[in-house]
């Protein structure tokens, strides 16, 4: 059987200097708020190319501490893409803002300009940029709506680790990007993580005492703040394994070429790249109309997949005040979405497999 995703593998390789450095914190007697998290986060923020970075519990954290720090809060409005993962408008939602979802485009998957600037109101204080399944969004279409509406623009950067948009980084194309470092994702811990990258020397100062109690120095606190802390043994794991996210990316790239170019079915809609560095493959989604018949032949082949997303958040019982809500592009996206196996450890056999079997599918 070919996994969707095995992580016993991938993370096989940095074995050796993985057990060095967790013998290096156990020994330390330090396992929060260390060296580790410092030297980590001046190192991410170095990839990036931004100037601070915070780390965090995990990705939701990452999000709504960013949006509050950047004084988001009651009465305003945040656009989102409608066909995100829930944690994305999960997010805005705790913060009390209000999540304003629009449309996707269908080629790229990612959110579409012409439906963002239909959906501003005089509410409306930011965008939220998903650079969905690894793809960068369409970032200059959008910083040119915020800047003609006044807009703060964010980014969730949790499936685009290192993806490159106009020679910046995920996470340097905006006020403030927030990633994931949930096992699964491009750059994964052992554990949950994640990060707020940022210019803004303010937002960074908020979200450090946000993240730590409200406390701006220790004992003060100055704002509700919780608890959300990048620990020292995962911080450890994220360094060894940041030297190879370029390579490991690149490799992800290689693959995805090989689907593009090999998987010739017209049941099968592949999906598309429109700009090479700006897609880092964090999923490999192609649509197919009898999606059912599909994953269950694929499955009779020894091949595993899986949905990103099954069932859109406007559909979700949590968010039963938008069952009304119609979204088709968002709708049509998830009824026909399927995964393929695709992180840097396969090997070409695999592939090889995937692509035939694929291929075989009538
Ligand atoms: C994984 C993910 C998150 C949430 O990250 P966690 O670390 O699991 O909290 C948020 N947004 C997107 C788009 C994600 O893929």
């Amino acid at each position: 059987m070919i996994k969707y995703l095995d992580l016993a593998r991938i993370n096989s390789r940095f074995r050796a200097d993985i057990d060095r450095r967790i013998a290096q914190v156990l020994n330390s007697g330090q396992y929060l708020q260390g060296v580790e998290n410092d030297n980590f986060c001046l190192n991410f923020a170095r990839y990036c190319g931004v100037k601070y970075v915070l780390g965090v519990g995990n990705g939701l954290d990452a999000l709504r501490i960013m949006l509050r720090a950047a004084g988001l809060g009651p009465g305003d409005e945040v656009i989102v893409p409608a066909n995100t993962f829930i944690a994305t408008i999960l997010a805005i939602t705790q913060c009390g803002c209000t999540p304003v979802p629009v449309e996707p485009n269908l080629t790229t998957y990612n959110i579409d300009p012409v439906y963002i600037e239909r959906a501003i109101t005089g509410r409306t204080k930011a965008i939220m940029a998903v650079h969905l399944y690894g793809q960068i969004a369409p970032m200059r279409e959008i910083q040119e709506l915020a800047q003609r509406y006044g807009l703060l623009v964010f980014e969730d950067s949790a499936q685009a680790h290192g993806a490159i948009y106009g020679g910046k980084r995920a996470g340097n194309l905006s006020h403030a990007g927030a990633f994931s470092f949930y096992p699964g994702k491009n750059l994964g811990a052992l554990g949950d993580g994640g990060a707020i990258t940022t210019n803004d020397e303010n937002l960074y100062n908020r979200a450090h005492a946000m993240a730590n109690y409200g406390a701006l120095k220790k004992y003060e606190h100055y704002f509700k703040g919780c608890n959300s802390r990048l620990d020292e043994l995962q911080a450890a794991v994220l360094d060894v394994k940041l030297k190879t996210l370029d390579r490991d990316n690149e490799k992800r790239r290689h693959i995805a070429h090989y689907y593009i170019n090999n998987i010739k079915n017209e049941l099968i809609i592949n999906p598309q790249s429109y700009n090479e560095d700006a897609h880092v493959w964090h999923i490999y989604p192609v649509r197919v109309k009898k999606r059912a018949l599909f994953q269950s032949h694929m499955q009779s082949c020894g091949i595993e997949t899986l949905i990103h997303y099954p069932t859109p958040p406007h559909k979700q019982n949590a968010y039963k005040e938008w069952m009304q809500l119609s979204f088709p592009i968002t709708e049509k996206i998830h009824n026909e979405v399927v995964s393929l196996p695709l992180h840097q450890e396969l090997e070409k056999w695999e592939m090889d497999k995937i692509v035939e079997a694929a291929n075989a599918f009538n």
